[in-house]
């Protein structure tokens, strides 16, 4: 049985100033012992994905679709068995562990607390386990009982790596977890992160606006416009062969170090991506595209295959591969493709603003189903 998928998923913020789809019909799985690498400008709605899952997200959110973990419904799960799912099915890494652990806890109690809550242990044995966790990530289990300003920055991020694996999980949701690190540092995280995968068989989302990441610890990609998946499948030929404007633009906007030809010649892309309350027609990326036909302000895309497990919402792609035959809308289990990131039908995807990265903390304002 797929770990983990999604079908059809939307996700909507209520405000002041109406509705704001941040998620829009996206379909995405992940098999045990699998990464999936979720990339994208920010505000394209990758923290909103990741929140929902375990409905960290303001309570007035709509989410519509399915979130199937094991098979289960988190829509359908009622709050004491959501509660048993976080921690102990699915965990989450936050973006920024400098903020995210409480300053004045000692790291012990810090990592006890799931333990103990989960697996209804006594503080001895959760400290036993506190020290197995420390180990685990690199970290000697004689610092347990420092305070989280006793470490660098490189370790706080262990730990809360650490913090996610304590109830043994399934899956682990990381949420840009090396944003805030030096490269060495990040390089040393994401190594630890991808030999848990190994070791473990654990199913990996990881969210990044960083390729170079991405590239470096996950097997399939999605990439995320406008809170839709726009293009998907193996990382390399999401990268190395893209198919999509929007991913060409992203990735030629990660020069080569040591390669002359991107010297002094910096590509990027012009422009924001859309907020979601203000949509352009047809394709979401068609203001921006350089490759942009009239047909696209109109054009409701999809993600049309670009090769085996390969799809991307251009019409680019439908008209050289797949002579106007679109890949099936939903429900995901019909779609032939990868279970990675699949995403539907009307694909015009659209972005955010550059309020970003919300990232991490899944929860942002208001009352979260998570505090209720
Ligand atoms: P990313 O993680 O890709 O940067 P987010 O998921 O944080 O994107 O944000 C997606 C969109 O949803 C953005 O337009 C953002 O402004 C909006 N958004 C995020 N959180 C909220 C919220 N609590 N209420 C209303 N809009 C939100
Ligand atoms: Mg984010």
């Amino acid at each position: 049985m797929t770990l983990f998928e999604t079908k059809n998923l939307s996700v909507t913020y209520r405000t002041a100033r109406g509705p704001v789809p941040a998620v829009r019909s996206v379909d995405l799985s992940v098999d045990a012992g699998q990464t999936l690498g979720i990339a994208g400008e920010s505000g394209c709605g990758k923290s909103t994905l990741v929140g929902s899952v375990l409905r960290l997200l303001p309570k007035s959110t709509e989410i519509g679709g399915e979130i199937l973990l094991d098979g289960r419904n988190v829509l359908d799960l009622r709050p004491g068995e959501l509660r048993a799912v976080r921690w102990a099915h699915t965990s989450i890494v936050f973006q920024g562990a400098m903020s995210s652990l409480n300053p004045v806890m000692k790291i012990s109690r810090q990592l006890a607390e799931p333990v103990m809550l989960h697996e209804k242990v006594s503080e001895r044995k959760a400290r036993v386990r506190v020290g197995e966790l420390l180990e685990q990530v690199g970290i000697p289990a004689s610092r347990m009982d420092q305070f989280p300003h006793q470490l660098s920055g490189g370790q706080k991020q262990r730990i809360m790596i650490a913090m996610a694996l304590a109830c043994r999980p399934k899956l682990i949701l990381a949420d840009e977890p090396t944003t805030a690190l030096d490269v060495m540092v990040q390089a040393q995280v994401l190594m630890l992160l991808k030999g848990l995968v190994a070791e473990m068989g654990l199913g990996l989302i990881l969210i990044t606006h960083d390729l170079s990441v991405l590239a470096r610890t996950c097997d399939r990609a999605a990439v995320m416009y406008a809170g839709r998946v726009i293009e998907t499948g193996p990382t390399a030929e999401v990268f190395g062969a893209s198919r999509h404007p929007y991913t060409q633009a992203l990735s030629g906007a990660f020069p080569a170090i040591g390669d002359p030809s991107s010297r002094y010649a910096p590509s990027g892309l012009g422009g924001d991506p859309p907020h979601p309350n203000d949509l352009p027609t047809g394709c979401a990326f068609h203001p921006r595209c350089a490759q942009a036909r009239t047909e696209c302000a109109t054009t409701e895309v999809t993600l049309w295959p670009a090769g085996p497990s390969h799809a991307a919402s251009c019409v680019l792609v439908r008209d050289r591969d797949t002579a106007a035959v679109p890949a099936p809308r939903s429900p995901a289990a019909e779609r032939p493709a990868p279970a990675d990131g699949a995403e539907d039908p009307a694909d015009d995807g659209a972005g955010t603003p550059a309020d970003g990265d919300t990232d991490g903390d899944g929860a942002t304002d208001g009352e979260t189903e998570a505090a209720r």
